[in-house]
C-alpha cells in the first residue's frame, strides 16, 4: 500500500516523483496555488512559479520566435526565469505543463518547451504533462488521488475567485477584500494539503474551509451599489485568467466603477466532458465501457460541485454559473454546428448567457492572433444587435498594450448607456 504522505508511520514514499519539486505555472493565481497544494497533499514537493514580471517577457521573447501565442511566451519566460534564478538543482525541477489535443496550439506547448530546455542545456529538467489520454503518465499510483483532489481544488479556487470579484468592487476600505482573499487562499491550500486522503473526509475539510472563507468575506464592510455595471468577461482561458498577461484588466475595470463576472476554469472541464460525450455518441460508443467511465466521472464531479457550492447560494444567487449545455445551445445559432469547437463556443455561448442574466456589457480577452478571439469577434456584432445593442468589446494582448485605461473608460460609458435601456434585468 502506497503511503501518500511523507512521515506517515510505517508508510513509504516510493512514487515516481520522489525527490522532485514540481512548479506550476500560475494561469490563475489562486488555482495555481491550490494546485500546488494538491501535489503536496499526495506527498510531492510543489510550488507555484514566482510571479511574472518584465523579465518574464524579456526572457520569453529570447526563447521564442514571435510566432507562438502570447500564453506560450509568458509560460516559457516564467519557466526559464525560474531555471536561471532558482538555487534548486535543475535535476530536481519538474515543470508542470498540461497538454491537450485538437487544433489549438496549446498541444504544442510541452514538446516546444522540451526542445527549448534541451537546446539550452537543461536536458535533465523534466516536464510533467499528465492527461487522461496518457492515463496521467508520470504519476504512477498517485494518479487517482491527484485527479480527484485536483478537481476539488479547482472548484474551490474558482469559488474563492468568484467571491473576490463579488465583493471587491463594493469594499469600503480599499485593499480589505484582497487581504481577506489571501487569508482564505492560505486556509484553502492548508486544508487541501492536510486533509485526510479519504474522499468523503477530504471533501468535508475543503467545504469547511470554504465556509470559513465565506464568513470572512461576509464580515468585511461593503457598500453595495446596485447601479454598478456588471461586465461579463469571457475569452481565451490563459489570457483571461492570468492577470499579468491581461494587464490586470478586471481590477482596472473595477477602478472605472464596474463589477466583473469572469468565466472560470471549471467551465473548461465541463466543456471537455461534453465534447467527450459528443465524440462517444458520434462513434457509437456511448453505451460502452468508455461511456460508463465518462458518465461515472461526471456524476462524481457534479456531486463534488454541488457539495462545495451549496454554502454560497446566497452570494451567487444572481450570478449562477450555467450548465455547459446551455452555453453550447446559446452559441449554436451563431457558429457552424459541429464545425466550431473549443473556446470560441464557450466565448460566444457564455456572452449570450451573461447578457440574458443582466450583464451590461461583455469583454472578450484574447491573445493577439488567437483564432478563437478572431472568430468570436466576427460574430459579436450580430449577437450585440440581436440582444438590443449590448456592447461587446475584444481586448487583445501581446505584451504591448497601448492604452488600456482609455479604452476601458470609453467602454464602461457604453455599458452604462446600455444599462439604461437593456431588456434583461439582473437576477
Ligand atoms: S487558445 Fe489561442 S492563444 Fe490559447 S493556446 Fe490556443 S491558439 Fe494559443
Amino acid at each position: 500500500m502506497l503511503s501518500l504522505r511523507p512521515g506517515v508511520p510505517g508508510g513509504r514514499v516510493d512514487h515516481p516523483l520522489e525527490g522532485k519539486k514540481v512548479y506550476i505555472p500560475p494561469m490563475a493565481y489562486g488555482s495555481g496555488r491550490a494546485f500546488a497544494a494538491v501535489f503536496r497533499a499526495i506527498g510531492v514537493d510543489a510550488d507555484i512559479v514566482p510571479p511574472s514580471d518584465e523579465r518574464t517577457r524579456e526572457i520569453g521573447a529570447r526563447y521564442t520566435s514571435g510566432d507562438e501565442c502570447y500564453p506560450a511566451k509568458v509560460t516559457i519566460g516564467d519557466f526559464m526565469k525560474l531555471l536561471q534564478t532558482s538555487d534548486i538543482d535543475p535535476d530536481r525541477l519538474l515543470l508542470f505543463m498540461p497538454t491537450a489535443d485538437g487544433p489549438c496550439r496549446f498541444g504544442q506547448y510541452a514538446p516546444y518547451l522540451r526542445r527549448i530546455l534541451t537546446a539550452s542545456g537543461y536536458e535533465q529538467t523534466e516536464i510533467l504533462s499528465p492527461t487522461s489520454y496518457n492515463s496521467y503518465h508520470g504519476l504512477g499510483e498517485l494518479a487517482g488521488p491527484f485527479v480527484r483532489t485536483g478537481w476539488r481544488a479547482l472548484l474551490a479556487a474558482d469559488i474563492l475567485q468568484k467571491l473576490l470579484l463579488h465583493y471587491r468592487p463594493h469594499e469600503v476600505v480599499k485593499g480589505s477584500i484582497d487581504a481577506v482573499y489571501e487569508e482564505c487562499l492560505a486556509d484553502l491550500c492548508a486544508s487541501i494539503e492536510n486533509a485526510p486522503t479519504k474522499p468523503p473526509l477530504q471533501l468535508r475539510a475543503i467545504r469547511d474551509s470554504l465556509v470559513r472563507c465565506r464568513d470572512r468575506f461576509r464580515a468585511v464592510p461593503i457598500r453595495r451599489d446596485p447601479s454598478m455595471p456588471l461586465i461579463g468577461v469571457v475569452g481565451e482561458i490563459f489570457c483571461r485568467l492570468n492577470t499579468f498577461s491581461n494587464e490586470d484588466l478586471v481590477r482596472r475595470l473595477e477602478e472605472y466603477g464596474g463589477e466583473a463576472w469572469l468565466s472560470d476554469i471549471t467551465e473548461w472541464v465541463w466543456y471537455t466532458n461534453a465534447e467527450n460525450f459528443r465524440k462517444l455518441r458520434l462513434t457509437g460508443r456511448l453505451i460502452s465501457k468508455d461511456g460508463l467511465v465518462a458518465w461515472i466521472r461526471q456524476r462524481v464531479q457534479r456531486r463534488d460541485e454541488h457539495v462545495l457550492l451549496e454554502p454560497f447560494r446566497e452570494e451567487f444567487s444572481d450570478c449562477k454559473e450555467p450548465d455547459i449545455y446551455e452555453v453550447i445551445e446559446c452559441a449554436r445559432p451563431y457558429l457552424p454546428n459541429d464545425g466550431a469547437m473549443g473556446e470560441m463556443v464557450l466565448n460566444v455561448g457564455k456572452a449570450i448567457y451573461l447578457a440574458k442574466r443582466g450583464a451590461d456589457g461583455i469583454i472578450d480577452i484574447s491573445p493577439f492572433t488567437c483564432m478563437n478571439g478572431i472568430v468570436s469577434e466576427a460574430v459579436y456584432p450580430k449577437i450585440s444587435r440581436d440582444l438590443g445593442g449590448i456592447p461587446i468589446r475584444n481586448f487583445y494582448f501581446d505584451g504591448t498594450q497601448s492604452d488600456l485605461d482609455r479604452d476601458l473608460g470609453v467602454y464602461i460609458e457604453l455599458a452604462r448607456s446600455y444599462q439604461r435601456r437593456k431588456q434583461f434585468q439582473r437576477g
